[in-house]
């Protein structure tokens, strides 16, 4: 864990969350400013910056993580449509370094994204 990392803080408890799902390795919490109208973020206990500074050992991790984001879909009710987003690097629009995966749904969206 990072002490001065926001993410690593909700997951140990410290900074309070609206949470959606905990296991011993994920938390999903609802974004605090969200952009649709289902926002999740998903993201590992373990701390980890980037999408790229994961390895061939996390690719277990990773599916887990999608594959939680698509439950959370069904449970908030958005399965028809939702848009899964890893923001890598500043350019990108990555603001918090600490891996996550956004679950937007319940709204149209347009592509190509921003
Ligand atoms: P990024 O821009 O890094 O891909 O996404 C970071 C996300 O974290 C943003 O959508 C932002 O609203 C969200 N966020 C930042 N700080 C907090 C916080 O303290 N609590 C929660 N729930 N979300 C946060
Ligand atoms: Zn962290």
């Amino acid at each position: 864990m990072s002490s001065d990392c926001i993410f690593c803080r909700i997951a140990a408890g410290e900074i309070p969350a609206r949470l959606a799902r905990q296991d011993e390795e994920i938390v999903a919490f609802h974004d605090v400013a969200p952009q649709a109208p289902v926002h999740l973020l998903v993201i590992p206990r373990r701390h980890l910056a980037r999408l790229d500074q994961t390895t061939p050992q996390d690719a277990a991790l990773l599916g887990r993580m999608v594959r939680t984001a698509i439950e959370l879909a069904t449970e908030t009710g958005c399965a028809d449509g939702f848009r899964l987003v890893w923001n890598c690097g500043e350019p990108a629009g990555q603001s918090v370094f600490h891996l996550h995966l956004h679950l937007l749904g319940g709204r149209p969206m347009s592509w190509p994204p921003g």
